[in-house]
């Protein structure tokens, strides 16, 4: 898989600046360690902590630790574009809102690599072109399996429907707890951060923007555009 290509070809209709197309992008380096230099930099994490990783409990923990990477961030692999480009036109000029909502969100904070557990809310209005639900869902994984920003997540779910499937309009709303806030520094246990991200439509109209609010029962109406 190469998103860069796709990108540059036939996904991104618009092309955008430096930034807005870097948001997208956002792919795997290539030049990863080898599994065994992961593996020791868990055990050395181990003994930082004050524990023994030959003890009999730890001596494989490096290892189910390097595979449970391989499955919390396999965003990296993926390529939202081609999710995203995988359309279909047969929908009788279907161009009601189309709301994907409670979508489990599993991602990883950026600042303290651990994670961020929530529900994303993703809606569009369709212009010609509908893709599969279950491609939404795809994409909001293909960035959550990162290390993230909850900020930067919602754009880039955002971004990357607008710009691949051009439709009138794009929300999505994010609700999620991150466990740098509970299980550590302030601990506040409970507290859930709410980001959206309206574009087209759900931007300018107000009426779109509250219909989709209230189908999502209204966790960003308080949250600007
Ligand atoms: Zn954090």
């Amino acid at each position: 898989m190469n998103p860069t290509m796709k990108v540059a070809g036939e996904g991104a209709g618009k092309p955008k600046g430096g930034r807005e197309a870097n948001l997208i992008l956002g792919k795997a380096r290539t030049d990863r360690p080898t599994r065994e230099e992961a593996e020791s930099a868990i055990r050395t994490l181990l003994l930082w902590a004050g524990d023994d990783p030959d003890r009999e409990g730890l001596v494989d923990t490096p290892a189910r630790v390097a595979r449970a990477y391989e499955e919390f961030f396999a965003g990296y692999d993926a390529d939202p574009v081609e999710m995203l480009n995988r359309t279909f036109e047969e929908v009788e000029g279907y161009d009601e809102m189309i709301v994907l909502k409670d979508i489990r969100l599993e991602s990883h904070c950026e600042h303290h690599m651990v994670p961020i557990i929530g529900k994303a809310h993703v809606a569009y209005l369709p212009k010609n072109r509908v893709v599969g639900i279950s491609k939404l869902a795809r994409v909001v994984d293909a960035y959550a399996k990162r290390f993230q920003v909850q900020e930067k997540l919602t754009a880039q779910i955002a971004n990357s429907i607008d710009e691949v499937l051009q439709p009138r309009g794009v929300a999505v709303v994010i609700e999620a707890q991150h466990q740098c806030m509970t299980t550590r520094g302030v601990h506040k246990p409970g507290v859930s951060m709410v980001t959206s991200r309206m574009l087209g439509a759900f931007r300018h109209d107000p009426l779109t923007r509250r219909e989709f609010l209230t189908i999502v029962g209204n966790p960003a109406s308080s949250v600007g555009a």
